[in-house]
């Protein structure tokens, strides 16, 4: 008979093996199914060459190609936990550097929590920059996200959809890492991590930083990433 305690799906087991135990013993522990697979309620995630998703919505594939010179430059500040997020002075440093070096419109995508960071970047130049939080649905924001230049975007749902439909640019990451499996599949996205022996320290992402210096996040300066942005 088996024993009557809650039981962890095997995926989850499989994530905290990997934040408990040290990072040179990842490579010999089972991954967990990229994040992508767990996604297909949200939107129709599709295998395809390589086990690569494709991004399908109501029976139409997605996929970015150069949208032109109008096509906005596009910003997803917002992510499910504190851990994930790139600090809001960083946000809004990058914005400022970029309208600078970049004559196009800018769009914030994200939820209704985003709300108030998105109008603080709005407000940076009305004229220019357009907050789209809170109005959209997924596959509104699916097609804004195909529709644009680039994306400057965390670990979020977002991410996933950009990557399936081969949006260029950079996805941030903090507390959580590839073996997790939240890294893009495609070669779209190019990735920004830094080398904390801390990470990962969550199997999901945390409300605070438990070392209390946050450099996982904090260290990926806003001029790298314009840098490595404005190469996309
Ligand atoms: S700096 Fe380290 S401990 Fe702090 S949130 Fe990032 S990964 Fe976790």
């Amino acid at each position: 008979m088996r024993g009557g305690g809650p039981r962890l799906p095997k995926h989850r087991l499989q994530k905290l093996g990997l934040v408990r135990l040290p990072r040179a013993l990842h490579g010999f522990l089972p991954q967990p199914p990229p994040v992508w697979r767990r996604l297909q309620r949200l939107a129709e995630f599709q295998d395809g060459e390589h086990s690569r998703p494709r991004l399908v919505i109501q029976g139409e594939e997605l996929r970015w190609r150069d949208p032109g010179p109008q096509a906005a430059e596009i910003l997803v500040p917002g992510a499910g936990h504190w851990t994930k997020r790139w600090p809001a002075e960083h946000w809004i440093t990058f914005l400022k550097a970029l309208l600078e070096a970049s004559p196009r419109p800018v769009e914030i995508l994200g939820g209704p929590q985003e709300g108030d960071l998105a109008e603080e970047l709005r407000r940076a130049a009305p004229d220019r920059v357009r907050t789209l939080c809170g109005e959209l649905s997924l596959e509104e924001s699916a097609r804004r996200l195909v529709a644009g230049r680039r994306l400057l975007v965390g670990d979020t749902g977002l991410l996933h959809m950009a990557d399936a439909a081969g949006v260029p640019g950079i996805a941030l990451f903090g507390s959580t890492t590839r073996e997790l499996g939240f890294f893009p599949a495609g070669p779209s996205l190019r990735v920004l991590e830094r080398p904390e022996a801390c990470r990962p320290c969550s199997h999901i992402g945390r409300d605070n930083c438990p070392e209390g210096h946050f450099r996982c996040m904090r260290d990926l300066s806003p001029q790298d990433v314009l840098a490595a942005y404005l190469d996309c």
